[in-house]
């Protein structure tokens, strides 16, 4: 069976550099390493449970937490209250922090260990915790998170295609929670609205209005592939509109939020760095 893949030498030349990570920084420890850090506590859930982060770190990724915490003296103990998210996910989002991998957590659905035995429930709840990491992101004006949980996304969606219509379920399961707010223009929508478009070349509503309720989100969701399946000519010329989707736009990240110009190119680069490292390893 032939393969209609396209080469990819172009993309592994770019990078000379060999594939070892830095190595860790063998700095001497002073007093200050043994000091009580400031910390940020969280107050999240209905059931208010309390847990807590060194500020430093939770500064670092969260420029809402950075911005309240800037005239707070070290030993000032501040809390910031979450009825509304759900423990599960909050701490998705602190084992991130801590460790940089939500496959770290507990909580995290993971795959079942046969993969053909996954099944619309597995994919609509992983879908769900992202979509509400996302969502939880945006709160906290976190965008290396919301960056993670984004790539993780597209990765994830990638892993449906050409499962029986999973891919287009497991979005459309979701869109009552992505479209909640109608109108309200988000990345994370203009994702799942590409991921149906570059998945099928015969779209077709997969989901009927059976609520009333939901009316106005499935309209804007279909609304949005719409629109998405209009680009997508122009796209494919240019070799985009494809999986991996968060990859196809060359000059810009399609579906990342930045803060300017430096962190797309910063991005960029990462990005290169490691499918180069990728293409070396195979
Ligand atoms: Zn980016």
């Amino acid at each position: 069976m032939s393969s209609t893949s396209t080469p990819t030498e172009s993309s592994c030349t770019t990078v000379s550099e060999p594939c070892a990570e830095p190595s860790a920084k063998k700095a001497k420890l002073t007093t200050s390493d043994f000091e009580m850090p400031s910390i940020v506590v969280f107050v999240v859930g209905n059931q208010k449970k309390v847990l807590q982060m060194p500020r430093r770190i939770a500064r670092e990724s969260s420029d809402l937490i950075d911005a309240e915490c800037k005239d707070l003296s070290d030993t000032a103990v501040y809390i910031k209250l979450y009825p509304n998210i759900p423990v599960e996910i909050f701490t998705l989002f602190l084992v991130w922090l801590s460790t940089g991998d939500l496959n770290n957590a507990e909580e995290f659905a993971s795959h079942p260990a046969n993969p053909s035995a996954v099944d619309l429930e597995d994919t609509s709840k992983k879908l769900n915790q992202l979509a509400q990491c996302y969502h939880l992101a945006e709160i906290l004006i976190a965008r290396p998170f919301q960056n993670y949980i984004t790539d993780q996304i597209c990765k994830y969606l990638e892993s449906l295609v050409d499962k029986d219509d999973l891919l287009e379920k497991t979005i459309a399961r979701n869109v009552p929670l992505v479209y909640v707010d109608g109108q309200k223009e988000s990345k994370l929508k203009c994702l799942l609205e590409d991921a149906i478009v570059a998945s099928t070349t015969n779209l077709t509503r997969c989901m009927p209005i059976d609520n009333p309720e939901l009316e106005p989100m499935v309209l804007a969701f279909w609304n949005g592939v719409a629109i998405s399946a209009i680009r997508r000519n122009k796209e494919l010329e240019d070799g985009r509109m494809r999986f991996p989707l968060n990859w196809g736009e060359e000059r810009r990240c399609k579906y990342h939020e930045h803060k300017n110009d430096d962190e797309i190119m910063d991005c960029r680069e990462r990005r290169l760095e490691k499918q180069g490292r990728m293409c070396i390893d195979q």
